[in-house]
């Protein structure tokens, strides 16, 4: 658990001033009611703000790496743990609003995040059948196999929306990833992995913490 806690969950203890909680929650805000994040016009409009403080955020939270834009268009494509791009990870909330995590820990923190009920519609890194996970009151409800893990990289490069989230996966069963790790001896070396059960805990505690410092729960 030590690795995910210094890779994955850094984010979430990482310090934020009032005006990046603020952008941020207001981010987040639009997103779960529009399904995409607001313009800088629209934060501007919103927040009361000159759009350099509200872009000097925006570029702060990028070099945090909290935030990514897109190189060609500037539209944000990810807000941690918030993927604006379909990824592996759905995750739907009992409200009915619909997010892709960056990441399988991801997918796992946003119930805790938002305080609310979810079911994480996810696949097996090695085998592509369907993972579900439902997340009831801040715990594991159900979960569609009894053996499911998690693999990460124990480094973390950035922008990690980029580098290291698209290797943070689920598998429906040790087996699958052992196989796994045969087959992708190099990067096997470079991380570690846990049963669900195992790493839940430090997961809920770390994004609970998150929503908590932006206001979102
Ligand atoms: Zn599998």
């Amino acid at each position: 658990m030590r690795e995910n806690k210094s890779t994955k969950a850094e984010r979430g203890r990482c310090e934020l001033n009032s005006s990046e909680k603020e952008v941020m929650k207001q981010i987040f805000t639009e997103i779960m009611s529009f399904g995409k994040p607001p313009t800088i016009a629209e934060l501007q409009a919103t927040l009361k703000k000159s759009s350099g403080d509200i872009i000097k955020v925006i570029n702060t939270l990028e070099e945090k790496d909290i935030l990514l834009r897109s190189k060609e268009t500037k539209e944000v494509v990810s807000i941690y743990p918030i993927s604006l791009r379909p990824t592996e990870h759905l995750v739907v909330m009992s409200d009915g609003t619909n997010f892709f995590a960056m990441c399988a820990m991801d997918a796992l923190g946003i119930p805790n995040m938002f305080n609310q009920s979810a079911t994480i519609n996810s696949q097996c890194e090695w085998c592509k059948q369907k993972i579900t996970i439902e997340i009831d009151d801040a715990e594991i409800k159900s979960q569609s196999h009894s053996d499911i893990h998690i693999w990460s990289p124990q480094e973390r490069k950035i922008p990690a929306a980029e580098t290291c989230c698209p290797l943070v996966n689920f598998f429906c069963s040790h087996s699958h990833l052992e196989e796994w790790k045969i087959k992708n001896p190099d990067l096997a070396e470079k991380g570690h992995s846990s049963l669900l059960e195992q790493a839940y805990p430090c997961i809920k505690e770390c994004w609970t913490r998150y929503g908590e410092m932006i206001g979102l729960r």
